[in-house]
């Protein structure tokens, strides 16, 4: 069990992630699941720039970022169960009250909610048949929303043993640059508010700016009461991939799988430290331009900036980049040393007009574009309009466009709801010979993930394609079109799904890797 004090941000997902990394390096079977205590059903409604982006897991659920890094960290694939909220519990429970099922009990949250929350985490680990199953707390220890959750985790740890269950407290020890030292007092107050719980730290992660010296551990171990060799020091990292290494350099799985009773073989890191070399070291630098609407909170595009560096790592090349808010009309300047662009996914109108500045200045110019769903949109849009279609539009942003060359999807034209209700999760993908697509997967049938409500309107395929727009991708019964790239360009691509979040540090997404490489082509052929 992973929760936080002290200050939000810290990075408990990547230590949750990382120790699930470090255990499976010792061959251990590993899950996750994250708890986040706000009364959302899921994070499907929530604004990107207050929780970062939405992550789509296979099974078709908005989930929150954590997601990704696990199944960044791990390799594996999670359903959207792994991600419980306060809404999912409460629901549940209220169902079970409908339906009868407490007998005329009074329903509260001890035991009631508490019991759901068990059963939900012990529904995950018997559904995977995972070793160990890791739980990250969302928010701070203290906060109202996250008590009935410790006290279920509290509850759990009982039932299931000692032994059986471990607590991970991450926490921050500042620097105060006036005083010359780093300060416990704060990991010291947190660690006493979550034993005010009722559950003591078996570890204690350090997060700091720099490293902390061995005496400020042995202070945090005498005032938290943990042994000296469970305090761990994670100070801040040149990448993320590299948490896993720092925490293991200080013992992490050993302590881990000591306390658990789990008998594992030596771990192997070397996989992992091979991709963290090759995310530094690198002979060639990239600028891609992300023209977005979310662009002050980086954490709104996390996968895609995860998946361009893994691209870029696989090919020995770094990416920079660069984000342009796409509000107004774009500055030509802004973007004209780009040697690549990408158009993220997204909602509503605002931010519209800029996406397609870029596109028309990706087809004039002849700069390689990856348009991620409405950047696909965006995408068709333009070309559209560049060919005779004027008034060209896509429905999400004018009901009644002249050519609604991007629609809304006829089964989402009933739904009223917004939570759930998109076109969500894994759908096949058919390619078409001779494409970028086709020669970047390297296969004829794909899975990927999707989250949307509007589509490319059949109407005008014929007509576009006449122009020069290629449909590389439709769904197996050739209704929906997947993605879409042009004739006598570089690299010009668009798809309906989302590659992201399907990327590794292991395994780079063969689209990212292919358009990182059009990047690469261009600059050199423009600088030389
Ligand atoms: N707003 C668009 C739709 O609903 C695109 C969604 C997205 O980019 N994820 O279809």
């Amino acid at each position: 069990m992973v929760t936080g004090g002290v200050v939000s941000s810290i990075g408990k997902g990547i230590t949750a992630a990382s120790i699930g990394r470090i255990l499976r390096s010792y061959g251990v079977d590993v899950t996750a699941i994250k708890i986040d205590p706000y009364l959302n059903w899921d994070s499907g409604t929530l604004n990107p720039y207050q929780h970062g982006e939405v992550f789509v897991t296979d099974d078709g659920m908005e989930t929150d970022l954590d997601l990704g890094h696990y199944e960044r960290f791990l390799d594996v694939e999670l359903s959207g169960e792994s991600n419980i909220t306060t809404g999912k519990v409460y629901s549940a429970v209220i169902n079970k009250e409908r339906k009868g099922d407490f007998l005329g009990a009074c329903v509260q949250i001890i035991p009631h909610i508490t019991d759901e929350i068990k059963s939900m985490i012990r529904e995950i680990s018997s559904k995977t048949q995972a070793e160990v199953v890791l739980v990250e707390v969302g928010g701070t220890v203290g906060d109202i929303e996250s008590q009935p959750f410790l006290e279920a985790l509290r509850q759990l740890r009982n039932e299931e043993g000692h032994d059986n269950v471990m607590f991970v407290h991450v926490t921050y020890v500042p620097y105060l640059k006036a005083a010359g030292e780093f300060k416990t007092k704060p990991t010291q107050h947190s660690t006493k508010e979550l034993r005010s719980t009722g559950i003591n730290a078996d570890i204690i992660v350090c997060r700091s700016e720099l490293p902390i010296d061995s005496h400020i551990k042995d202070k945090i171990a005498h005032f938290c009461d943990v042994e000296r060799k469970a305090v761990l020091n994670a100070p801040d990292a040149h990448s993320i991939y590299e948490v896993p290494l720092i925490l293991n350099s200080e013992d992490m799985g050993e302590y881990v799988l000591d306390r658990l009773k789990i008998k594992a073989h030596k771990p192997d890191l070397y996989e992992w430290s091979r991709i963290v070399e090759s995310l530094k070291s690198y002979d060639s630098r990239v600028s891609v331009g992300i023209i977005g609407k979310y662009v002050e909170l980086e954490d709104a595009y996390i996968s895609i900036r995860e998946a361009l560096k893994h691209a870029a790592a696989q090919l020995g090349t770094k990416v920079d980049i660069e984000w342009v808010r796409a509000e107004d009309t774009i500055n030509m300047d802004r973007i004209r040393h780009f040697d690549a662009m990408l158009i993220p996914g997204g909602f509503g109108e605002r931010g519209i007009t800029g996406k397609l500045d870029a596109v028309r200045y990706s087809v004039e110019n002849d700069i390689p574009l990856f348009g991620i769903c409405l950047g696909m949109h965006a995408m068709v849009i333009e070309f559209a309009r560049m060919n005779g279609f004027e008034g060209a539009n896509s429905t999400e942003f004018d009901k009644n466009a002249k050519h609604p060359v991007i629609d809304i999807m006829l089964e989402q034209k009933k739904i009223k709801n917004m939570g759930g209700t998109m076109r969500l999760g894994s759908y096949p993908c058919k390619l078409k010979e001779g494409t970028i697509a086709r020669n970047a997967y390297k296969q004829d049938l794909v899975d990927e993930r999707h989250r949307h409500r509007y589509e490319y309107n059949n109407e005008y395929r014929q007509e576009l394609e006449d122009k020069g727009l290629i449909i590389s991708g439709v769904s197996p019964d050739d209704f929906l079109v997947e993605m879409v790239e042009l004739k006598d360009h570089p690299w010009f691509l668009g798809c309906q799904f989302h590659p992201e979040f399907k990327s590794r540090p292991n395994n780079a997404h063969p689209i990212f890797v292919s358009f990182v490489q059009a990047a690469v082509d261009n600059r050199k052929n423009r600088i030389g």
